[in-house]
């Protein structure tokens, strides 16, 4: 099967989130599949400046309102490419600044969306099923159904993946003559969104099928907690949704051959993991690196998903019970000023790196006994997935993905591979942690629930598989 999976983001290439992950995890296991898969994603700066591309000879002129920009189309490997675009993609940031968004990402994403279909046309790729990820991809399924109608794409069939329905690319409707659709799109059964255009719609009426990251999070957008106003299109079309959950690149994240750690380990000897924890509390200068205390950690995006707040609302009462505390990400400031200025309070025992480093997290994910994930929502979530593979056991809130990857742990059975809590409040947290402080304290349990966790599968081959169901599936519907 010809699939092409269009994003904004894949792994190794670019990342700011668990979307790359999965279509850079994707693009391998369909390889291994025998299928033929092909990526294309924008060609941003630091993409140039790290990987050798080739010139594919191949050139398009994407319209883009009344004038059009002129697109090259590069390479890298067989199956990988790049649409370059300077005025559009030659910027420190994937999408803005510290200080906010790009003020025109209507326009470089109506540029990626038209020049990854005019690009499928020059590249004669003629896919059986366009796989499109997030809001920056969403035009993509519209213009099939109207500016590419037909032709090449009369078979193509198109998926359109939510890895967060938070995000849905809204802009002022003075945009939509840049998108070339007529008018009569600017409405509430087409792109209009409380007086807005909104990209991610335009691929969710238009998509052949909808899918999200966990089964959880494929019901949850139906309510209106969650569904972020979409709930009612999506309650619509709940007969083509469908949750597949994201796996983990199980090479890139193996405690048996990490390159980034002190000391590998596996589950039947975990001296390395011993050695992990000792040396990451030195480097973060926790006082207590020679003690057997716990230590909890966070790695993630400092946005209010992820519940920092609750944390730092329960934090001086967390830290009272002298346990370790290390944070790792980077995102919204005023959180990054909260979490900091605790830092400074809880010097010793709270490390703070503000910043995107994935060494470092491999680091953090094998040198810690519990990770938390308080997330207010949760689509999947890989960071529990990494935990639990190096024997790190998460703190979680059951929400999403979170809910459909982690057993809570139940003393009196003696099974699960975390602890989760219900309500977003600091209270269910502590009690929570309480729960898993607990069990730590008993070497013999907390060795139990260490190998369980360790023995889940995580990689992607089931997922893969479940996709090319759903494109087939798909495809023999259109076929009739
Ligand atoms: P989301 O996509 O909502 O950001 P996920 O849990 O799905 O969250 O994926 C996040 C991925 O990004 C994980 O692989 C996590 O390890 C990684 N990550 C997030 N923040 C950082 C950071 N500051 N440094 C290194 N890796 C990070």
């Amino acid at each position: 099967m010809k699939i092409l999976i269009a994003t904004p983001e894949a792994t190794p290439y670019v990342k700011t989130g668990g979307l790359a992950d999965v279509t850079g995890a994707l693009l391998k296991e369909y390889t291994r599949m025998n299928h033929q898969p092909s990526l294309v994603l924008p060609l941003y700066r630091q993409i140039r400046e790290h990987f050798k591309l080739a010139d594919t000879g191949q050139r398009v002129n994407v319209p883009i309102g009344n004038r059009r920009a002129a697109c090259r189309i590069l390479s890298h490997g067989p199956f990988v490419y790049f649409l370059e675009c300077d005025e559009f993609f030659d910027r420190d940031g994937l999408y803005g600044t510290p200080g906010g968004d790009y003020p025109d990402n209507a326009a470089r994403f109506i540029f990626f969306a038209r020049a990854a279909l005019e690009a499928c046309i020059a590249l004669r790729l003629e896919p059986d099923v366009i796989h499109c990820n997030d809001w920056q991809t969403g035009l993509i399924p519209l213009y099939m159904r109207t500016l590419y109608r037909g032709g090449l794409f009369s078979k193509t069939v198109t998926l359109m993946t939510i890895h967060n329905l938070g995000y849905q690319g809204l802009f002022d409707v003075s945009y939509l003559p840049l998108t070339g659709l007529s008018a009569e799109w600017f409405n509430p059964e087409g792109i209009e969104f409380y007086g807005k255009i909104n990209f991610l719609k335009a691929g969710l009426i238009a998509s052949d099928v909808i899918t999200t990251v966990s089964n959880t999070y494929a019901k949850e957008i139906l309510t209106p907690e969650y569904g972020y106003g979409l709930d009612g299109l999506l309650r619509k079309r709940a007969s083509v949704i469908h949750g597949i959950i994201n796996g983990i690149d199980t090479d890139a994240w193996d405690p048996l051959r990490d390159t980034s750690i002190p000391a590998t380990y596996g589950a039947s000897e975990l001296s390395g993991k011993r050695v992990c924890k000792n040396e990451l509390m030195k480097e973060c200068s926790l006082s207590a690196h020679n003690r057997n205390i716990p230590l909890l950690s966070f790695v993630g995006r400092l946005s209010a998903q992820k519940g920092l707040d609750i944390f730092i609302e329960a934090a001086d009462d967390i830290m009272a019970t002298g346990i370790n505390v290390i944070i790792l990400g980077k995102g919204d400031e005023e959180i990054q000023n909260n979490i900091l200025s605790f830092a400074r309070k809880h010097r010793g025992t709270l490390f703070v790196k503000i910043g995107y480093d994935e060494a470092f997290a491999h680091w953090v994910y094998a040198g810690s006994d519990l990770l938390l994930m308080p997330s207010r929502y949760e689509p999947c979530g890989l960071g529990q997935l990494i935990a639990m593979r190096y024997g790190t056991i998460p703190v979680a809130r059951r929400t999403g993905g979170l809910q459909d990857t982690i057993a809570d742990y139940e003393p009196l059975r003696g099974s699960g591979t975390g602890f989760l809590f219900d309500d977003y409040r600091a209270s269910s947290l502590k009690d929570c942690l309480g729960r898993a402080l607990c069990a730590y304290m008993d070497n013999r349990r907390w060795k139990k629930i260490i190998s369980g966790a360790m023995a889940q599968d995580f990689s992607w081959e089931r997922s893969a598989r479940e996709y090319v169901t759903l494109y087939t599936d798909a495809i023999n519907r259109k076929k009739g």
